[in-house]
């Protein structure tokens, strides 16, 4: 097992994986960027360097600048948590060509999976089902485009090949909109991701947001941990996420859960990684796989008491997987409501200082965050300040357990959307389960009103 081990990321990822690192006994170092200076994880770790300014291209994105803070601590390998370089395969493939062990999969297999066209091509030639849409890259003829959208059927949504964190991506609902949207798509992919590649999908009405979490080591073993369900989302951004996926039978996750397996078998994936599907009247459609760990792993955990972060790390130093998939059993159920520094009703950041922050406890409550009473948001980074984790034997249990949680729940200061979920947990629609990706932007809209 590693001694050292370097994270590579901020915020309460940083301190989740340090958690991980103290509870398997190993050091953790601990890098952070002069807006940091003062988190309380950095000041816990076993060893803290500053690796740059503020400003994340200078300091969590940089590459030489992390790299050189593992050689001077002599850590053994780097978490990347998410954001950031986690899903960057030229990172993955600098931290291995420097001797350091990559906590996550190849840099072949995130480059194969960071291009969404190559990612969805692999998935169908590895019988994942996809949505239907173009089979690679968009040409630019006008013509062909205008028949391949036909023959997809409006509404089709553009999307660029290297997009991410919801941005990137263009619905088109008649032909007279539609070459505009694939130059502007075009435009705005190669200024944010430097790739100017765009695909064509099958916009699909009312779909849910479901995936896969799957685990894998480096002996071939793959086991998915079920699924989640992540369908509120406002911008194409997680609000709220919840495990198990309401209503939909198990014989269908099981179905869809060994074709994730399969996949990973087949391009040798090692680590955590999450595919991710739309699902509507009983069919999954492939969108994207994550090769990293996510925001909302701790619903995950909950249901199937593997700890995520700790099997990332044992994969990574070539254990075997710690469970096979028969011992994989999901119990009760577990939602995630993230936290964020920003005005519940307009949603504009609200970074600054804390002047108080009390958060809830009691059975079946989880508050994975960095801040604390007089801590300081900087306004450089995501806004998401901690995530509320209930679990409960039924849905209606973990929901009742939410409520009292998010009562409990003191933020003062700046402004954050707890009263958005206090207010979420009470509506109708929520709670009976089951809503599609487009609910909670309809709601916010009704709501505006
Ligand atoms: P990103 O990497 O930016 O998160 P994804 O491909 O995962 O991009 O898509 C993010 C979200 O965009 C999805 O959760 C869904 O809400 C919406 N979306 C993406 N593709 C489609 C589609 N074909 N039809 C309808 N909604 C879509």
């Amino acid at each position: 097992m590693f001694k050292k081990i370097l994270i590579a990321n901020r915020g309460e990822i940083a301190l989740r994986v340090q958690r991980a690192c103290r509870e398997l006994g190993i050091k953790a170092v601990m890098v952070y960027s002069e807006a940091d200076r003062e988190a309380k994880y950095v000041k816990l770790a076993d060893e803290a360097v500053c690796i740059g300014p503020a400003s994340s291209a200078q300091s969590y994105l940089s590459m030489p600048a992390i790299i050189s803070a593992a050689e001077v601590t002599d850590a053994e390998a780097i978490h990347p948590g998410y954001g950031f370089l986690s899903e960057n395969a030229d990172f993955a493939e600098r931290v291995e060509k420097s001797g350091f062990a990559f906590i996550g999969p190849t840099p072949e297999s995130i480059r194969l999976m960071g291009d969404k066209v190559s990612a969805k091509q692999t998935m169908i030639k590895a019988g994942v089902p996809c949505v239907p849409g173009s089979e690679g890259e968009l040409p630019d003829d006008a013509a062909q485009l205008k028949r391949m959208a036909r023959s997809i059927g409006y509404p089709v949504i553009i999307k660029a090949a290297g997009g991410g964190g919801g941005r990137g991506m263009r619905v088109v609902r008649t032909e007279a909109a539609l070459l505009a949207a694939v130059q502007m798509t075009k435009a705005e992919a190669e200024a944010a991701f430097g790739n100017p590649a765009v695909y064509m999908e099958k916009f699909l009405q009312k779909p849910r947001h479901i995936e896969i979490q799957i685990m894998a080591d480096r002996h071939r073993n793959v086991v998915y941990l079920g699924e989640r369900d992540c369908s509120m989302q406002r911008r194409h951004q997680k609000v709220i996420e919840e495990a198990p996926a309401p209503g939909i039978a198990r014989r269908l996750i099981e179905r869809i859960g060994e074709r994730c397996v399969a996949a990973c078998k087949r391009i040798g994936y090692r680590g955590a990684g999450t595919f991710e599907f739309l699902y509507e009247d009983g069919e999954f459609y492939f969108i994207e796989m994550n090769t990293r760990v996510q925001v909302e792993h701790p619903v995950t955990e909950w249901v199937t008491g593997v700890d995520v972060v700790r099997t990332q790390i044992l994969v990574a130093a070539g254990e075997r997987l710690p469970f096979t998939q028969r011992q994989i059993q999901m119990r009760g159920h577990a939602i995630e409501c993230r936290i964020n520094a920003e005005d519940p009703f307009k949603f504009t950041p609200s970074p600054g200082r804390i002047t108080m922050w009390h958060t809830p406890g009691g059975p079946g409550v989880r508050v994975d965050s960095h801040v604390y009473t007089n801590y300081y948001v900087p306004s450089n980074y995501d806004s998401m300040i901690g995530k509320l984790i209930v679990y409960g034997d039924t849905r209606e249990q973990a929901i009742a357990r939410m409520q009292t949680a998010l009562t409990e729940t003191v933020v003062e200061g700046i402004n954050s959307n707890v009263a958005l979920h206090r207010e979420l947990m009470v509506d109708a629609k929520f709670r009976e389960g089951g809503t599609n990706i487009h609910y909670l932007e309809g709601w916010l809209s009704e709501r505006g009103r």
